[in-house]
């Protein structure tokens, strides 16, 4: 248990943000994303996501990079930084245009309900 940077409440060390003031208890969120497992010239890359919570708001940003781990050194190929809005703007765009889940059944026409 640590103190929050912000208002010094008691927060968990794997908490992101205070439950307290919503204050952001890192600097910086990294996550990694598999390819897709058909698409074989991918199956040695993976995309890293970091986003930058650091400095004012118009400073923070999120970064997306293509990382190659073909041999013993892995390498960035790729990167590209959005800012908050762009970055929402792109996490509406696949929320949004996202199939239904897999096994989840399409919602039955309101005429067959019972
Ligand atoms: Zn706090």
């Amino acid at each position: 248990m640590r103190g929050c940077p912000d208002c010094g409440s008691p927060v968990d060390e794997s908490f992101r943000y205070c439950p307290w003031c919503a204050a952001p208890q890192r600097l910086k969120l990294v996550d990694f994303f598999r390819p897709h497992p058909l698409i074989e010239q991918d199956q040695t890359k993976a995309l890293r996501v970091s986003r930058y919570l650091a400095g004012p708001a118009p400073e923070r940003h999120v970064r997306f990079s293509v990382w190659d781990d073909a041999g013993a050194h892995a390498r960035a190929r790729a990167a590209v930084s959005l800012d908050e809005d762009e970055a929402r703007r792109l996490a509406r765009f696949l929320v949004d245009s996202a199939p239904p889940y897999r096994d989840e059944p399409a919602h039955p026409p309101l005429t067959d309900r019972k």
